[in-house]
């Protein structure tokens, strides 16, 4: 494959084609940064949601999981501070009327300076836009933008606007009769639906601090520059948790869920050199320390997942606007105080695109003899959408009757794929495209001694095995 770009294409159209990513309602030509998920992509999704939640709340004992509504009460988003700050410096070509943020109008000019080779200058553009973005200093920030002589791509001219604030929530009307609505928002972050019931689940859980509590669900920002495929959308999907721990132990809490998230990270087998941190400059408003745990995509490295220590920003805010308390006793020291949070914040369609990127590859199999290649999606097998195929290599002399009952066999325990059609050459290639890690194939000799071909998705080999193990050997496999 000639580059990156052309990979990430690739990918797309791959996603494509095989079920796993469309455009949102294509037939009437898309919708701008929406895509769906199709019969192999929700499955994939599914089993990367349910490994984070395994991983999040089967395995930490002090976190437990809610799922809030995606509604709630616009005072929320006033006290968490996203009605006032929750925006990103924009700026439009006069001449395209095309609109930018101005972080990545910039850091596209830096991976420019980069490409050249001219690190101590992307170095320092880099260095120069941290800080006018820290202080807001949008004439500043506009004036950067001259200085480097940055281009629309699609006018080709450096005839910018102001810098101006744009607001990322989506809003709506609650309420049938137009007097009687009210104005709600659409969430942007799941978090909210955390702090909110901070006390509900304490109390009735009977949490001690420090807990977590975990929820997937969706989110919704109107992006301005939406692009890159599933990695920057409009309305997409996170994996949050947030850690209640004692006031003065952040510090601590903070380096322990970076380790756990990173080592979660390489529990999927993609190796370390793939993934990096950065901490952030800017810190959110309300952040005392945070960082990014990126991954190396094809387009390069960019955040995954959010690591940020919210202080109590968000309870006192809380129990300012709602006049409700937001304290915890803690009787070992015999105190009360309103927690801190360290929060885990991963998208889980920034994820999808990750373990695609790391799966797909083009591998040519050509011999002396015949030109041959195949396109295989290496998933660990626990992500993969189908576990196991079962093939019967005719459609004749009672070889469906048998593959039938390994169907029945193996189905309640794991995702199963039956077909005969077409030689069992392109039923495998097939199989290899969609990342299923075994597939079995039912012959004529299963008649004689009851055994079958299992044959491993990555090296093509095959072995002969009894029936009455596939399900053990596969079931191994997922469980990694
Ligand atoms: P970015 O800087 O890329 O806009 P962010 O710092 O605003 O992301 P957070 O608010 O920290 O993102 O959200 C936590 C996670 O949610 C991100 O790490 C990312 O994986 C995911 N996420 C955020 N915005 C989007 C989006 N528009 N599309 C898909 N995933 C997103």
């Amino acid at each position: 494959m000639a580059n990156d770009t052309n990979r990430f294409q690739a990918i797309i159209s791959h996603c494509k084609e095989y079920g796993f990513i469309f455009p949102s309602s294509e037939i009437y030509d898309g919708l701008s940064a929406v895509y769906d998920y199709g019969q192999n992509g929700s499955e994939l999704k599914k089993n990367i949601k349910d490994y984070w939640w395994k991983s999040m709340t089967q395995l930490n004992e002090n976190i437990v999981g809610i799922d809030a509504a995606i509604f709630m009460h616009p005072t929320t988003w006033k006290a968490s501070g996203h009605v006032d700050n929750f925006s990103d410096p924009m700026i439009d070509n006069k001449d395209s009327k095309k609109r930018y943020r101005v972080d990545h109008l910039i850091e596209a000019r830096i991976e420019e300076l980069e490409k050249k080779g001219d690190k101590a200058g992307a170095d320092a553009l880099q260095q120069a836009m941290d800080s006018l973005l820290a202080a807001s200093d949008f004439a500043g920030l506009k004036k950067l933008i001259e200085d480097q002589k940055i281009k629309c791509s699609v006018s080709d001219t450096g005839n910018w606007t102001e810098v101006r604030q744009f607001n990322l929530m989506f809003s709506t009307q609650l309420g049938s009769v137009s007097e009687e609505a009210s104005e709600i928002y659409l969430r942007p972050e799941t978090a909210q639906g955390i702090f909110v019931n901070f006390l509900n689940v304490q109390k009735t859980g009977r949490m001690k601090i420090p807990f977590g509590i975990a929820q997937i669900g969706k989110a919704f920002r109107n992006e301005i520059v939406a692009r890159q495929f599933i990695f920057r959308m409009r309305e997409f999907e996170q994996m949050e948790m947030q850690f209640f721990i004692r006031p003065g132990t952040q510090k601590e809490w903070y380096e322990h869920w970076k380790n756990e998230r990173m080592k979660w990270h390489l529990s999927l087998g993609i190796p370390k050199e793939k993934y990096r941190f950065h901490d952030h400059v800017k810190l959110a408003h309300y952040a005392d320390a945070a960082c990014d745990i990126e991954y190396d995509f094809p387009i390069g490295f960019k955040e995954v997942e959010g690591i940020h220590s919210r202080t109590d920003f968000d309870l006192k805010s809380h129990q300012e606007y709602s006049k409700k308390k937001m304290q915890y006793f803690d009787s070992e020291i015999n105190q009360n105080y309103i927690p801190y949070v360290i929060e885990t914040s991963i998208g889980l369609d920034r994820t999808v695109l990750m373990v695609l990127s790391e799966a797909y590859f083009e591998e040519d199999l050509s011999t002396p003899e015949k030109q041959d290649s195949r396109v295989v999606l290496k998933f660990p097998p626990r992500l993969a959408p189908i576990k196991l195929a079962v093939l019967p290599l005719t459609k004749k002399d009672g070889l469906p009757e048998i593959a039938r009952e390994v169907m029945d066999a193996c189905k309640s325990q794991f995702r199963c794929f039956y077909e005969e059609k077409d030689a069992i050459g392109k039923r495998y290639r097939r199989m290899d495209a969609i990342g299923t890690p075994f597939c079995v194939t039912v012959d004529h000799q299963t008649k004689e001694d009851q055994t079958v071909t299992i044959r491993y998705r990555d090296t093509m080999q095959q072995e002969r095995v009894p029936i009455a193990d596939i399900s053990r050997i596969v079931s191994r496999q997922i469980e990694g």
